[in-house]
């Protein structure tokens, strides 16, 4: 029988069977379509720094972990498969374009309480290190340890590292019910058949709540729709990742800039609609005017898995001794997605957990976004 199967093949699912087989268990992972074409194909791939030794709220220590493992996971899935998944340090740069020059300076402190350097950029410093931003730009914070990943080609390479360690995967395969007899999972039931096994993770991303409401868990998971638009443009015009709040632009060595995201609350509706794409290609332009000549190359959305309190569920799922979830990580589950492979594997194999769980628990009483302690 086999050990563990896990539903859902998108980043977050990918990680946890890569982790679970190369610690000696057998997997199965199941995807209602291809694996990793939803959130995890449509994202930008921004893995911002994080250090678990200074970190004080779970959350921030999982980042921390996770940005430890990047390079090491990058390093060994390129050995193993010959795949390079993109991760850079190209470093990011968060800016004001108006208002007081002091503004970032509590994003400043909160970086640096994790003993992560920032540094307080004014603007002749800023357009010293990028001479293509906007001129009226008042202020900007550099965080040299900021990375970024081609996201399909990352879950490009965990698959065939899955596929090289025997791992079954079977795509076009819908879970409809997770069977339950006497407060354990006995398996999983699609239109095929039935999927048994010995423990069971859900991490179908923005699709994990009805499956976990009918074993019992009220998780609030919604799918939150992120536009992006693709311009290209020769020679790069600057070269670190560019955040102005929830937005931003991330250049890639090839010369593809990636303008992203909308916030968008429309159900499981993944069109991009015209006047997102305009928005986002005129922030582009206010922030590097010079891309107004850019070529348009493409757009596309993703629905984010994401919670009320913007906390991703990861844990037992209480009344259930064998089945565990992994899902809600809202705007950050690539750069959280090896800490979470890591954490599952701990639970699946009854070893110690890096970091406690209470936060992230299903029956966990939410608390508003704005009450997350990190600030990034
Ligand atoms: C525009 C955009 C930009 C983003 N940028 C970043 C970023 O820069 N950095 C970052 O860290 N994160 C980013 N994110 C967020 C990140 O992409 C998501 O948090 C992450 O991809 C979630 O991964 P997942 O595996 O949980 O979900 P998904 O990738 O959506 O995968 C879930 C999988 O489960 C499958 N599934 C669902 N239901 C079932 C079922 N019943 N049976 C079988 N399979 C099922 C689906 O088919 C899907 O393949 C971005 C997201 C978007 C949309």
């Amino acid at each position: 029988m086999t050990d563990v199967v896990v539903v859902g093949g998108g980043v977050i699912g990918l990680s946890i069977a890569w982790e679970l087989v190369r610690h000696g268990v057998s997997v199965k992972l199941l995807d209602q379509g291809a694996f990793g074409r939803e959130a995890s194909w449509a994202g930008a791939g921004i893995l911002p720094p994080g250090n678990p030794d200074s970190a004080s709220h779970p959350y921030d220590r999982l980042r921390g972990e996770s940005c430890r493992l990047w390079p090491e996971w990058s390093a060994e899935l390129l050995e193993l498969t010959g795949i390079d998944n993109g991760f850079l340090n190209c470093g990011g740069i968060e800016i004001r374009l108006a208002g007081s020059s002091d503004q970032l300076d509590d994003l400043a402190d909160a970086w640096r309480q994790e003993h992560i350097t920032a540094e307080r950029l004014d603007r002749n410093e800023l357009l010293e290190l990028e001479p293509a931003l906007n001129p009226s730009a008042v202020v900007g914070l550099r965080l040299p340890e900021k990375c970024q990943v081609r996201n399909p080609r990352h879950t490009k390479a965990l698959l065939a590292a899955l596929a090289s360690a025997g791992v079954e995967l079977l795509p076009g395969e819908p879970v409809t019910e997770l069977i339950h007899e006497n407060g354990r999972i006995v398996a999983a039931r699609t239109s095929n058949g039935e999927h048994v096994a010995g423990q069971f993770v859900v991490a179908a991303g923005a699709w994990s709540r009805r499956l976990l409401a009918a074993c019992g868990a009220d998780v609030t998971i919604e799918p939150v729709r992120g536009q992006i638009v693709l311009l290209e443009t020769q020679p790069l015009p600057f070269t670190h990742i560019i955040g102005l709040g929830a937005r931003y632009l991330v250049p890639r060595p090839d010369g593809r800039v990636l303008v992203g995201a909308t916030e968008e609350w429309v159900g499981y509706c993944k069109q991009n609609t015209a006047d997102a794409v305009a928005g986002l290609i005129r922030f582009a332009q206010d922030l590097v005017p010079g891309l107004a000549a850019a070529k348009f190359a493409d757009c596309w959305s993703g629905l984010r898995p994401g919670a009320g309190d913007g906390l991703p569920y990861l844990g037992p799922v209480p009344g259930n001794d064998n089945l565990f979830v992994a899902a809600g990580h809202f705007r950050a589950g690539v750069q959280l997605s090896p800490g979470t492979a890591v954490l599952i594997r701990q639970l699946v194999l009854g070893q110690d957990l890096m970091l406690p769980l209470e936060t992230f628990a299903c029956d966990r009483v939410e608390r508003t976004q704005e009450a997350i302690p990190s600030a990034h």
